[in-house]
């Protein structure tokens, strides 16, 4: 497997958090905590990629035709703190809508289109000076040296209970996708921490893994 070039070695960078895993393992309840607790910035990884999903289905772009994503992920200005915007437009909502969970994993098999991303988010965690990012390869490839690797997992039946909104076949079928594509697939970092959250209170998790830290 071709990876992009590897991250800075530890120490050039703040503090950083990986937490991978699949939807609806409980990644961006954990990782809002443990920003909060640490008092560092988090990054969702996943509305970038949905960032340009959303772009491709606006301007009727087939989400599957290489180049014209790649083009389309090289030009959006993108943003994702609080809010998520496109080229100064508010896309919070809209990256949540169904269209969107349906294009965003063909999206995010295009190889071009994670090489900018994954530019974009080492980029995002020097100007931040570390962060917590979530996401599906942060400890595998966007940071392999941070600090601390979590995979977060949880049984089919709660995931799909926690993201009851978006259809147990559709989750089934993204986290089929993530996990299957040739570029940098959803799996175990070397060096994570496994966390099974199923039947578990986000207050014990938090709990568990700042005492890691
Ligand atoms: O985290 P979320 O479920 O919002 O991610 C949406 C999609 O973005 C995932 O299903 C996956 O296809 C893609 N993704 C990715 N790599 C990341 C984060 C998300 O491929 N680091």
């Amino acid at each position: 497997m071709t990876r992009p070039p590897a991250s800075q070695p530890p120490g050039t960078l703040g503090r950083v958090i990986a937490i991978d895993g699949p939807a609806g393992a409980g990644k961006s309840t954990l990782s809002r905590a443990l920003a909060r607790h640490l008092g560092l910035q988090r990054l969702d990884t996943g509305a970038m990629y949905r960032a340009v999903a959303w772009g491709a289905i606006t301007r009727d772009v087939d989400p599957g035709d290489h180049e014209a994503v790649a083009t389309l992920a090289r030009t959006m200005s993108i943003t994702v703190g609080d809010r998520v915007t496109a080229d100064g437009k508010d896309i919070t909502e809209a990256i949540r809508a169904p269209d969107v969970n349906r294009a965003v994993s063909v999206v995010a098999a295009n190889r071009d289109v994670r090489t900018i991303m994954v530019a974009r988010q080492r980029q995002w965690a020097e100007d931040h000076r570390g962060g917590v990012v979530e996401g599906r390869d942060i400890g595998s490839v966007v940071f392999p040296h941070a600090d601390l690797k979590i995979y977060l997992t949880a049984s089919g039946e709660e995931r799909a209970r926690r993201r009851s909104e978006e259809g147990s076949d559709w989750i089934a079928r993204r986290d089929h996708l993530d996990s299957t594509r040739a570029a940098s697939p959803l799996e175990v970092a070397e060096g994570a921490k496994v966390i099974d959250t199923t039947g578990r209170s986000i207050k014990a998790v938090v709990e568990e893994v700042l005492a890691w830290l």
